[in-house]
Formats: C-alpha cells, structure tokens, sequence
C-alpha cells in the first residue's frame, strides 16, 4: 500500500492536517496514512524536534506532508534543538533538492477588493528553488576574529554540474506539462557560480530539452520582471537563495499565504516531502479558523508528483477551484468559514 506520513507539527499544523486526513480518505482510501510526532511537540515529549524514529518512518514512506512547526514558546530552546532544525535536518536526509513553489492566482480570488491587497489576475509561476546547495550549506562559513579586533563573517557560494543539473532537469520536465517556458537566473556577470549554472543550464537545454523555451535572467532583473509583469514567467528555475526571495515576493501577488502549496523532490523513487509555506500562525492557532487550502494543495502536489495520481490530484485541484468559485472563504480571504468548514466545501466539490 503506497504510504504518507502525515507530521501535523505546531501551532495550526494539527488543525490543517486533519482536513488534509479528510480528503484523503475520501479521495484515496488506498493510501495508508500514518501520523508522527514533529517540531515542537516533538521537543516537549522527546527533547528532540525529530527523533531518529519518525525520521525512519519518512524515509521509508512515499511522501511526507508536514503541517507547521515551531512557535514563540521554543524560541529560547537551544539552537540545533529548535522545531526548524528538525525541519531542515528532514530535509538534508531526504535529499529533496528541487523545491517547488506554485505561485497561482486563483480566479476566484483575483479581485482582491475584501482581501485588502494587491493580486495578480492570471498568475501563474512554478518557481523551482535548488534546496540543499549554494550559499547556505558552503564551506568555508564562520565568524573569525582578525587581528585588529575587528570580526569577520564569510559564507560560501557553492555548485557542482550536478548539482544544477538535476535541478534544472526537474524545471524542464514541468514546463513541459505547462506552456513550455523555463527562465532561468542567476547572477553570472558578477558571480563564478553564476557562470556555471548559465553554463550548465544551456548545455542540458541543448542536449535533452531543445523543444522547450530558455531563457536566462540576472537575478536582479528577474525580481523586476515578477513586479513589473508577473505573467510572464512560466517555470522560474533558480538558487537556494534568490530562489529563497523570488518565490517568497511571487507569493504575495497570490492572495493569501493560506492558499500556497510547496513541494521537495529528491532523486525519482525517494519520498518527496509537502507542506504549505505558512508557517505555524500562533497568533490564530487553537481557533480553528485556519485555511487549510495550502495544506490540501500541498496533497494535491502528492498525488500528483510522488504517487503518480495525476489524474485524482486533477479531481481535487478542480474541487478546490469550485469549492473558492462558490464563494467558500476563510477569514484570510476575507470570509467567515471555519477551518472544517473550507474542509467540507471541498468535500462536497469532490462528490
Ligand atoms: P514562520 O516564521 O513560521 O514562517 P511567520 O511569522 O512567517 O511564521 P505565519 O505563521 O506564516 O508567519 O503567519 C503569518 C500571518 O499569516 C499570520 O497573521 C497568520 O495568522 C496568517 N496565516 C498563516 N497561515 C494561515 C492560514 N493557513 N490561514 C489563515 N491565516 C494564516
Ligand atoms: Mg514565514
């Protein structure tokens, strides 16, 4: 039986998995769903915010799904034992080095006038971050003390061939299901790095996806580009870093933060691990008020890249796009469902 495993995790992550566990056993009866202790509710029981246990447990399940984690109540836990440790330990472990990050506008949500912000009608962004490389996993890194007394800080921008490669093969292969498009940024006229990537990037492009569109963008003027005209990117394929800023401002032209999905992929064959890109909402969490879209979403990316249901993943993109046409709207979209609630209207949508 192809397995997830679902780590709720704090603050809102329990309240947006349940409803993730509802569409679940409607829509996938066969996929077993097992549920583990993670974050800081993991420190609190365990002393840890992932114990080797659950991390067995993911590595060996087709794709995990987490909810949120961390919280003002760990913010004093010591450093390597905070719940985003576990997050990015979880990550390095499974290897997921292609983060997707859809950033989409839903039609109807594209007049923002309740939202009280600015949305982009028609967007329609996957932004493929590289996850485990570059800046901030290079060596050398550290703070030195100089002679005069002064200090020093440095990190270090690292890539290998393969490094890009295989990042970039996962943006060409998902332009190919969308309008074709890939822009690719770096920052080669003044970084070594930057060189490379362009480099790589063109010879993999040449070689295996010549039917594809490139296109390569200085970093800087591809955060013009997401402000100035939006819709023009299709797949936007970058570093840990730029990647870590472009997708975060192509989000906000979205709508809200609880609409927004996010999916890491490894090497074909391991688990990929989901979650939505909000984080754990202390200030709402408890209430059930929670929209759970970005978590429902982050299973729709499941089905679609890690069980290969990309028919039903289909199904409930559409009954979540039906569900928002009808007018089901929590408070972050500027309505009064609760989180159950937004639950029902998609399970009513899938039929
Ligand atoms: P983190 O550091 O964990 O990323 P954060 O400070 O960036 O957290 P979030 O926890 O993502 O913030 O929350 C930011 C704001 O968005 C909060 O006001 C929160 O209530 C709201 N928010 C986040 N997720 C949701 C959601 N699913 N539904 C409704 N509101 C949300
Ligand atoms: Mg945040």
């Amino acid at each position: 039986m192809p397995k997830l495993l679902l780590l709720p995790g704090d603050g809102i992550g329990p309240e947006v998995c349940a409803e993730v566990r509802r569409v679940a056993a409607a829509l996938t009866p066969d996929i077993e769903v097992t549920e583990a202790i993670y974050g800081g509710a993991s420190y609190d029981a365990h002393g840890t915010p992932l114990t080797d246990e659950v991390l067995a447990m993911a590595l060996s399940a087709d794709a995990v799904l987490l909810g949120a984690v961390g919280g003002p109540q760990w913010a004093n836990a010591p450093r390597a034992l905070r719940p985003e440790a576990g997050l990015l330990k979880l990550r390095v472990e499974m290897g997921v080095f292609a983060n997707l990050r859809p950033a989409l506008c839903f039609d109807a949500l594209a007049d923002a006038s309740s939202l009280k912000r600015e949305v982009v009608a028609g967007l329609d962004i996957m932004i493929v971050r590289e996850l485990t490389g570059g800046v901030y996993f290079g060596q050398p890194r550290g703070i030195e003390t100089l002679p005069d007394g002064q200090k020093r800080g440095f990190d270090t921008q690292v890539y290998t061939t393969s490094e890009i490669e295989r990042v970039a093969r996962v943006a060409f292969e998902l332009a190919r299901g969308r309008r074709n498009h890939v822009t690719s940024a770096e920052k080669s006229n003044v970084m070594e790095s930057g060189v490379l990537w362009r480099e790589v990037v063109t010879e993999l492009h040449a070689r295996d996806y010549a039917d594809v569109t490139l296109e390569h963008m200085l970093a800087d003027n591809a955060a013009m580009q997401l402000v100035r005209r939006p819709t023009q990117f299709d797949v936007l394929v970058t570093d840990n870093l730029f990647g870590d800023i472009l997708s975060d401002a192509a989000s906000q032209a979205t709508g809200s933060l609880g609409m927004l999905p996010s999916a890491a992929l490894g090497i074909k064959g391991k688990p990929g691990l989901y979650e939505p890109i909000h984080g754990s909402a202390p200030d709402i969490a408890g209430k059930g008020v929670a929209n759970p879209l970005a978590a429902i979403l982050s299973f729709e990316m499941a089905l679609r890249w890690s069980f290969g249901r990309g028919d039903i993943a289909d199904r409930l993109f559409a009954a979540v796009t039906r569900a928002l046409d009808g007018g089901a709207r929590t408070g972050d979209l500027g309505g009064t469902m609760t989180t159950v609630a937004m639950g029902n209207a998609v399970l009513a949508e899938l039929g």
